[in-house]
């Protein structure tokens, strides 16, 4: 991956807050840290957990927030209100794609099921050569260990080519 300037990065992370109070402080300090780079965030568009966390840090220090929410979803997410830019679109297909389309690249946090899929489906796609945007895991308190080892066992067992073991880019605080 080559060196290159971003202007705007799509976080995917929790819906909930985790037990650790480190991950929502780590959810902050990213949006703050993306608002001083003048970076765009792009996120899911909700207030819950840490997907609030970030959006609420980088709209606090005048950075630039762009959310993404199904329809169906905005309710159950609680969008987040203070968004100049919430767009509502009709399924988490297209949530995914006009995220993606947005973005130079993928930040993941600490999150459940749904921020494994987000995450997984981006490296899918760059994998596939389909574009060429990397996923940064933010690996707080080791929580993605197990995530990475298993991604080293699918190299092992030649289930992912070597050369794409690096588009996940293991980002341990
Ligand atoms: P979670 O990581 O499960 O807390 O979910 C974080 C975000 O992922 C939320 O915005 C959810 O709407 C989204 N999400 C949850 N389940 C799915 C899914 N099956 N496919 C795509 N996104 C999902």
């Amino acid at each position: 991956m080559n060196q290159r300037t971003i202007t705007a990065a799509a976080v995917f992370c929790g819906a909930n807050n985790g037990h650790d109070s480190a991950y929502r402080e780590s959810a902050t300090a990213l949006g703050t840290s993306l608002a001083q780079r003048d970076i765009l965030l792009v996120y899911g568009g909700s207030s819950c957990g840490l997907m609030g966390a970030v959006a609420d840090a980088c709209l606090a220090s005048g950075g630039r927030v762009t959310g993404v929410i199904p329809t169906a979803l905005a309710k159950h997410e609680i969008s987040h209100e203070g968004l100049d830019d919430l767009k509502l679109v009709e399924s988490m297909h297209e949530r995914k794609a006009v995220m993606a389309s947005l973005v130079d690249v993928f930040i993941a946090l600490p999150g459940g099921f749904g921020t494994l899929d987000e995450s997984f489906e981006a490296l899918t796609w760059t994998q596939l050569g389909l574009q060429q945007k990397p996923l940064g895991l933010l690996n707080i308190n080791g929580y993605y260990d197990d995530l990475l080892s298993f991604a080293n066992h699918q190299v092992n067992e030649g289930f992912v080519k070597p050369i794409h073991r690096p588009l996940i880019l293991d980002g341990s605080v």
